[in-house]
């Protein structure tokens, strides 16, 4: 089987992120994964056990002065490096903000292309092929590359299979040496806090979200109140954030973040196309919308005509007698 590298994004203080398992285990489906980090020697022993424990037989630990102060750079030099180490079928990197601005430059310095935002993957005929979730979720299509390295970015959430655990992954560290075009300069890094206890919307399993239908900051508290019941994490349409009941962070759609997770719960969102292209690929979608012809029905699996402040407080009480 072919090499296949798996992009691992770090916190700030160095530690893998949670996509890091998924990345492996979507390499493992294909090929050999080859887990890419960018640290320092000190902890390379660290990081490759770690990322052995999900799956990585090889670890590249490429170290770079840039990381903190050039956006993306380092990673881009880093995968190219690691591209030409281990002559891989395919690179693997998160469909998050960052590593999509990676993909697109790591195209430019290694000759190759991306297929972006696949929900999943598989080889066939020795090609890897990429599947997409397309307009809005209504076509599935599929993609490859010819003639150049294949870059793709996976959606979150979307790739459920992990790799077995490997106890002494082969470990390389290196200096990062491709030498790519400037990015922006990071000045300064603020993380944001997430609110204790509750899971981030990138990669959770569950999340509630909350549209325009709930018609003020103040009243938002619902859906928090849901998503807390159920241990999801919360999302909201990009009328809601454009209104000003949550911060962008916590939109789910085209131009905010795209989520697969097992379950979805809309409240008061209409389920324009724009919307659905972030959330349609979830295993079980809920819908609770007062106007009966609204097209989030037509995506859901579950769905309930009626007034949030009515349906969700019963939800919310229901759920709590349940789980004691
Ligand atoms: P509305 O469409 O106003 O729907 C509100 C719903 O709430 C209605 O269906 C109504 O029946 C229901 N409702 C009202 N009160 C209640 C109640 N008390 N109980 C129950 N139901 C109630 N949108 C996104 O979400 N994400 C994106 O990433 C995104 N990107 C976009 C990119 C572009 C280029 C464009 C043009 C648009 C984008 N949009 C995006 C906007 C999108 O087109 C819609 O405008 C938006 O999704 C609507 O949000 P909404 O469903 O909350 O609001």
């Amino acid at each position: 089987m072919g090499n296949v590298l798996a992009f691992i994004e770090t916190t700030a203080d160095g530690t893998p992120k949670p996509t890091a398992a998924e990345q492996i285990g979507a390499a493992a489906t294909i090929g050999t994964p080859v887990a890419v980090v960018l640290g320092a020697s000190a902890d390379s022993a660290n990081l490759a056990a770690g990322l052995g424990r999900l799956g990585a037989e090889r670890v590249y630990v490429a170290l770079a002065e840039n990381s903190g102060t050039e956006l993306g750079s380092a990673a881009v030099a880093a995968l190219a490096d690691a591209a030409k180490a281990f002559s891989p079928v395919a690179v693997l990197l998160p469909h998050t903000s960052d590593s999509k601005a990676v993909a697109g430059r790591l195209a430019v310095v290694a000759r190759g292309a991306v297929a972006a935002n696949a929900v999943g993957l598989r080889f066939d005929a020795d090609e890897v092929i990429a599947q997409h979730s397309v307009f809005g979720g209504d076509y599935n299509t599929e993609s490859t590359v010819e003639g150049g390295l294949m870059i793709l970015t996976v959606r979150p959430g979307s790739i459920e299979k992990r790799a077995e655990p490997v106890a002494e992954p082969e470990v390389t560290v290196a200096p990062v040496s491709t030498a790519v075009a400037p990015g922006a300069t990071i000045d300064d890094i603020e993380e944001t806090a997430k609110p204790a206890g509750r899971p981030a919307l990138r990669g959770a399993k569950a999340v509630v979200a909350g549209g325009r239908g709930i018609g003020s900051k103040e009243d938002f508290l619902l859906v928090e109140q849901l998503a807390d019941s159920l241990g999801a994490a919360v999302g909201a349409s990009r009328a809601a954030v454009d209104a000003g009941y949550v911060p962008q962070s916590y939109q789910v759609g085209q131009t905010g973040e795209s989520v697969s997770p097992q379950l979805y719960i809309a409240l008061g969102i209409s389920g324009a196309i724009q919307h659905r292209a972030g959330m349609q690929t979830a295993k079980t979608i809920v819908a609770i919308n007062k106007d009966e012809d609204a097209p989030i029905f037509e995506v859901a699996d579950f769905g309930i005509v009626g007034d949030v402040f009515s349906v969700v407080p019963q939800l919310v009480e229901e759920i709590k007698s349940r789980r004691g």
